[in-house]
């Protein structure tokens, strides 16, 4: 006899860093898994078994909430969505391209928006599902140069624990995921090179040993494999090292 099949996970931002190895973790616990980011060659690349991955900007709330039917019409019903894709671009306020801060509020944050708005109303139906948002140490303190980053991490947080509340009554969960540093391509975007430099030399004053990618998917599979009635409303980690 076949065991049953785990249910769909849905990860954003799953060609790279965070997403990547989230993606890496779920499947090898057996779960289908609907992928979404721009680069859908880094996704394919992955081949995965039971694995749809579709090119989506999350901005796009249309193609978004498309891409999850397309993805449940495969593998039923979404019973997580992972809020991931996001970027930082550092900058000092003063000479930043306001352009930047545009990207970063609507990746950041209308995408989480448009992957809550994609799944939300079936989980209520359902009263079944985890919503997993990746907000970041900087959606609870400051740092220098991160103004508008800080900005729409302070946004993840707020509307993540308000969601909470809101699904609670659902059965739904809602969970955020706060790392620190994390080696992967994110500080890649940021356009400062003076900025870039000082944020290596800050990774190196750590001794190098900033969070791996896997780290913070094992703690978002914790939050994810806790009982039907456990809700893992928070999970801050970071270095051993990194003291801010
Ligand atoms: P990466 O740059 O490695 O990955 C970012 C992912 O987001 C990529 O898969 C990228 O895919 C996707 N993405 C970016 N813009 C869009 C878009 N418009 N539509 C769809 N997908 C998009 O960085 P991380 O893995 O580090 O970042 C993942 C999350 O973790 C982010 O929310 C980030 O803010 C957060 N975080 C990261 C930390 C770190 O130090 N690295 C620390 C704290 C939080 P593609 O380009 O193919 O679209």
């Amino acid at each position: 006899m076949t065991a049953p099949r785990k249910p769909l996970i849905v990860i954003t931002g799953a060609s790279s860093g965070i997403g990547l190895a989230t993606a890496q973790l779920f499947s090898s616990l057996g779960h289908p898994l609907l992928l979404l980011a721009r680069r859908l060659d880094k996704m394919r690349a992955l081949n995965l078994p039971d694995c749809l991955a579709l090119s989506v900007d999350v901005t796009d709330r249309v193609a978004l909430a498309a891409a999850v039917q397309q993805g449940e019409a495969r593998f039923g019903p979404a019973d997580a969505i992972v809020n991931n894709a996001g970027v930082m671009l550092l900058g000092e306020i003063t000479r930043q391209d306001p352009e930047q801060w545009d990207r970063m509020l609507d990746v950041n944050v209308k995408g989480v928006l448009n992957g809550v708005h994609a799944v939300a109303a079936g989980m209520v139906q359902r009263q079944r599902g985890s919503i997993i948002n990746v907000s970041s140490v900087a959606g609870r303190k400051s740092f220098a140069n991160h103004v508008a980053y800080v900005g729409s991490k302070f946004a993840v947080h707020g509307l993540t624990e308000n969601l909470r509340e809101e699904l609670a009554a659902h059965n739904v969960r809602v969970t955020t995921i706060a790392p620190g540093a994390v080696e992967t391509e994110l500080l890649g975007h940021t356009t400062d090179a003076a900025i870039k430099s000082g944020y290596e030399d800050w990774k190196t004053a750590m001794g190098g040993k900033v969070l791996a990618a896997q780290d913070v998917a094992n703690a978002i599979h914790y939050a994810y494999a806790q009982p039907d009635g456990v809700c893992i409303r928070e999970i801050v980690l970071a270095a051993t090292r990194q003291q801010a």
